[in-house]
């Protein structure tokens, strides 16, 4: 079955009346909901494939997917399916029992990747959570290091937790919230003399690095891919040293950067690493995953009471098997190349406003020139009124992340709109 019949055989839900008589009440919402947002003003309530339709029946192109996480789009057959079938049948008991859903896909999980051993969780912030732990207690019982500090990379993004706002190294996810967790220390990302610096000066007394978490590619932090002779240099150091090397696959891995792992295109494997996102294709789960000799938590050393319930394993499952029977991933190659190269014409057009062009499969990041007014959300903004949802990387990149089953056309489509946004915010 093609992509395009996929995405045809999405049926496109109604129109809920209710919502789409009037307007929607942002009032309303805006004094229930708390304001952690600085929301875009458009309400969407249904979608099918790549689109989504706002409650007065608007029609876009999502190259959001709830921030690179809706891998098959909206409305999926497969989706459909597999969260109908585990409703029907059982969604929630508790890890007091064995749960045959969640070992199927720590089984597919193990059999597509390096990792031994899963654990399951709601969320990214989470699973960098428990890989922290895991991290802290394996520095504890095998590398003896009474204060064990983990190196994570400037402009790094690992989630909204307290320590995981620590790990993540930009002041302005940080500010107000501390005391900020101990045990955390910054480097450059792709700056190796950083990290062999960090190692050798944190090694005192009772302290010492026991492990460096990192994005194979900076995702929030403007979608810088990692350099793969630096990934390399980490590997070794880390085999040299025993530190452990954690990678943070929460946005660019499960397919997203046109391989499974955003770690097959380093030529390197962690130690530990950590998706959420796209797993689930929109339905929250997280997992963290290890080697068998890393692998040092006991019953009772940490626990999540929702993580990896037989509904949303069941429903993950059918996406990775989606992924795989589908051949996603030549999708996502294929379409990629062919934003990229989209997106670099459209840069040769306003070399005064834009500057690059980067990223891996459906992942990709268009930057602003870095003196000029202009920001993302400007950008995004007019984008919206000319048909696609664009989400910022940061204050001066515009991020593509698309549902890994877009088309040709729709590439196009979204291409053509970029382009007359930019015509409109240049005039
Ligand atoms: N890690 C990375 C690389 C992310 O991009 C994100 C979210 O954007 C997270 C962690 C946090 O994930 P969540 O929002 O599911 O907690």
């Amino acid at each position: 079955m093609s992509i395009q019949t996929l995405v045809g055989e999405a049926t496109i839900p109604p129109k809920t009346d209710s919502l789409a008589a009037s307007p929607f009440d942002t009032d309303s919402f805006n004094e229930a909901v708390m304001s952690t947002y600085a929301r875009f003003p458009l309400a969407l309530e249904r979608g099918a494939g790549c689109r989504v339709w706002d409650t007065q029946g608007r029609e876009y192109l999502d190259f959001v997917a709830g921030i690179a996480t809706c891998t098959l789009g909206h409305a999926h057959p497969a989706m459909i399916e597999a969260v109908t079938r585990q409703i029907q049948k059982l969604h929630h008991v508790s890890n007091l029992y064995y749960i045959p859903e969640q070992g199927e896909l720590a089984k597919w999980l193990i059999q597509h990747s390096c990792a031994d051993r899963v654990f399951f969780c709601n969320s990214g912030a989470e699973a960098n959570e428990a890989a922290i732990k895991l991290a802290r207690k394996y520095a504890h019982t095998v590398l003896d290091i009474e204060q064990p500090i983990i190196l994570t990379a400037n402009a790094s993004f690992h989630g909204r937790t307290l320590a995981t706002i620590t790990a993540t190294a930009q002041p302005k996810y940080q500010k107000y919230f501390d005391p900020l967790v101990p045990g955390f220390h910054y480097v450059d990302y792709n700056d190796i003399a950083a990290v062999e610096a960090a190692i050798s000066e944190l090694d005192e007394g009772d302290y010492g690095v026991a492990a460096i978490l990192i994005e194979p590619l900076q995702g929030e932090g403007g979608v810088r891919p990692g350099d793969r002779a630096y990934f390399q240099r980490l590997r070794e150091i880390c085999n040299e040293t025993g530190v452990l090397l954690i990678f943070d696959e929460v946005q660019v891995g499960m397919g997203r950067s046109g391989k499974l792992w955003g770690y097959e295109h380093l030529g390197v494997e962690p130690d530990i690493f950590t998706s959420a996102k796209g797993l689930g294709g929109g339905i929250p789960i997280g997992a963290m995953m290890s080697k068998k000799f890393c692998d040092v938590f006991q019953p009772g050393e940490h626990a999540s009471t929702f993580g990896g319930n037989p509904f949303v394993c069941g429903v993950a499952l059918s996406v990775c098997q989606t992924i795989e029977k589908e051949n996603i991933l030549q999708n996502v190659q294929e379409r990629g190349e062919q934003l990229r190269e989209g997106l670099k014409a459209i840069a040769r057009q306003y070399p005064q406003h834009l500057t690059d062009v980067r990223g891996w499969g459906l992942i990709n990041g268009l930057e602003l020139q870095a003196d000029i007014p202009l920001t993302a959300a400007d950008l995004v903004k007019v984008a919206i009124k000319e048909g696609v949802l664009l989400v910022p990387a940061g204050p001066k990149v515009l991020r593509f992340v698309p549902p890994l089953i877009v088309s040709e056309a729709e590439i196009n489509i979204a291409l053509q709109a970029v382009e007359r946004a930019l015509a409109i915010v240049t005039a």
